[in-house]
């Protein structure tokens, strides 16, 4: 079962219990589900739809118990939803002026009625807030996996769009709108947005799972991190100290490390048979053990020795370069 069905799940058993906050959820609901069949001269009939049965009963019994309304019911088997079971509801005309003036969606003007609005307390109560959040989750919500990326979305009318925004804003969620086709989408992104509004509707549980993996996420990706840390300091430590034993070798085939100072002599040999030695490691080799910032120090010393002696007149360079192929050739040619 998806992320969003889980958490729709878990809504729907989540009842409004006061009649401010039933008209709430009827108001989302005819927001989110519902279309207005016009059938001239200002009548109307408020006609919903939806492929959740369990929304379709929650807005049947919302519709009898607040407004003492029974729609019509039918279920149609939709070939554009690939012949899965759309449930329909159907308010009868004269009743559907009435459900529309209770959650003052229409009201009258010049040109007639216009169809917008908001149940008085609706905005103004956390209660009501909460069940017009949930019941825009339930008819046109959908929450991304959480192992995806958490993405909450709301697909609403441009009215709900923005009372939604202000109600989710009031409990301090950010949200955005984009516009998709003839819809607007309210989107969470932050993980934090999505957890308080998961809490502001009462999906606890899909919280709770959400927390989890969001905090195994975290210790995973922190894993990773300092895995991925020490493998690059291991191929530095390889690459440098592969690069100083390299190196040394040459220095010894063309000069013998007999020329070099005894503390220098003792760190060459070290790092010559130890390329991959940390420092730390490499100190531990010498006769007096000596700490990383020293034998770093005297690796410094070591390699500007060795620089110099190679830029010092080109035959030194030439004698290197053979020495690594032939090094009695080299030595030969040195000592002459
Ligand atoms: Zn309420």
């Amino acid at each position: 079962m998806s992320f969003s069905s889980q958490v729709k799940e878990e809504l729907i058993r989540v009842q409004p219990e006061k009649p401010c906050c039933m008209l709430a959820e009827l108001s989302a609901f005819t927001q989110t589900c519902a279309s207005l069949r016009l059938a001239g001269r200002g009548r109307v009939r408020v006609v919903y739809e939806t492929e959740n049965a369990a929304v379709a009963k929650r807005i049947f019994l919302l519709l009898k118990r607040r407004m003492e309304i029974t729609p019509q019911l039918e279920f149609n088997r939709h070939k554009r939803l690939g012949g899965r079971r759309l449930s329909i509801l159907t308010v009868p005309e004269a009743e559907s002026r009435k459900l529309l003036i209770a959650l003052r969606m229409v009201q009258e003007s010049d040109s007639g009625p216009v169809y917008k609005g908001l149940p008085r307390t609706a905005m103004t109560r956390r209660c009501c807030r909460a069940a017009f959040v949930r019941a825009s989750f339930l008819g046109g919500g959908s929450l991304t996996n959480p192992d995806s990326g958490y993405r909450l979305e709301f697909t609403a009318t441009e009215a709900q769009a923005e009372a939604l925004m202000k109600m989710l804003e009031k409990s301090a969620i950010k949200s955005k709108t984009v516009q998709r086709r003839e819809e607007q989408v309210v989107y969470l992104r932050r993980g934090d947005d999505v957890v308080n509004c998961l809490a502001l509707m009462g999906a606890h549980r899909a919280l709770m799972d959400m927390e989890n993996t969001r905090i195994g996420r975290d210790a995973r990706n922190q894993a990773n991190r300092a895995r991925n840390c020490d493998e690059a300091n291991l191929k530095k430590q390889l690459s440098v100290g592969g690069e100083q034993a390299r190196a040394i070798e040459m220095y010894e085939a063309a000069q013998g490390l007999n020329a070099l100072p005894g503390n220098l002599r003792e760190i060459a040999r070290a790092r010559k048979t130890h390329p991959e030695a940390s420092l730390e490691e490499l100190g531990q080799m010498l006769e007096k053990p000596l700490g990383k910032s020293g034998v770093h120090h005297r690796l410094q010393r070591l390699m500007a020795l060795i620089r110099e002696d190679q830029i010092q007149g080109g035959e030194h360079k030439d004698d290197q370069e053979s020495a690594e192929s032939d090094g009695h050739h080299a030595h030969e040619q040195e000592t002459k």
